[in-house]
C-alpha cells in the first residue's frame, strides 16, 4: 500500500508541490472476476495545491489493466489514462469537504489510485471492440471459431439449455 505522509509537505495559500510517486495498484474484482494492473507498480505525478481554503490534490497516471474480456473470457488488456482530483477543506464542515483519503495527515494513495481506475472504466470489458463472444449453443469462443448451429436440433438437451439461457 502506497500512502504519502503530507507533514513533508508545508505549503502556504497559493504554494504548489510536484512529486513523481510510484504507486502500488491492488487488483480490482468486478462481477466476481479479478482485474489486475500491470505492472502493478505505476508511476504516478501527484500535485498538491494550497488554496484559501484547503488543498486540492491532484494526481495523474497511466494503467494497463489485464482481465478477462466480459463476452469470451479471452484474456483482455486495457490502457487507461487517468486524471483525478480531490479536495480537503482546511477545517471541514462535512463530509462533502473532507477526502475519503486523507487521515492522519497521510494520504492513501492505493486506495485512491484503485477508486480513480474503477471509476475509468468502461461498461464492458472487451478484447476487442466487435468481440463475438462464446457461442450459446457450444459453448466454443466465437472469434477463433466463427460458426452458427442448425436450428432444429430441436430436442437436443443444448437447445433445452440454450432456451433457459434466454429466459435468465
Ligand atoms: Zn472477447
Ligand atoms: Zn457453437
Amino acid at each position: 500500500m502506497t500512502t504519502f505522509s503530507l507533514r513533508q509537505v508545508r505549503l502556504r495559500s497559493g504554494e504548489e508541490y510536484r512529486d513523481e510517486i510510484e504507486i502500488d495498484v491492488e487488483p480490482l474484482e468486478l462481477g466476481g472476476q479479478r482485474y489486475i494492473v500491470v505492472p502493478e507498480k505505476v508511476p504516478a505525478e501527484l500535485s498538491i495545491h494550497r488554496a484559501s481554503t484547503g488543498t486540492v490534490f491532484q494526481l495523474s497516471f497511466r494503467a494497463r489493466l489485464h482481465g478477462p474480456c466480459v463476452r469470451c473470457l479471452d484474456d483482455a488488456v486495457l490502457e487507461l489514462p487517468i486524471s483525478a482530483r480531490e479536495y480537503q477543506a482546511t477545517n471541514p464542515m462535512s463530509d462533502e469537504l473532507r477526502s475519503p483519503y486523507v487521515a492522519d495527515d497521510k494520504l492513501d494513495l492505493s486506495a485512491w489510485a484503485r477508486d480513480a481506475l474503477a471509476l475509468a472504466l468502461p461498461e464492458q470489458i472487451l478484447c476487442r471492440p466487435e468481440c463475438a463472444g462464446l457461442c450459446p449453443v457450444c459453448g466454443k469462443n466465437l472469434n477463433d471459431e466463427p460458426h452458427e448451429h442448425e436450428e432444429e436440433t430441436s430436442d437436443s438437451r443444448w437447445s433445452a439449455l440454450s432456451e433457459l439461457r434466454d429466459r435468465l
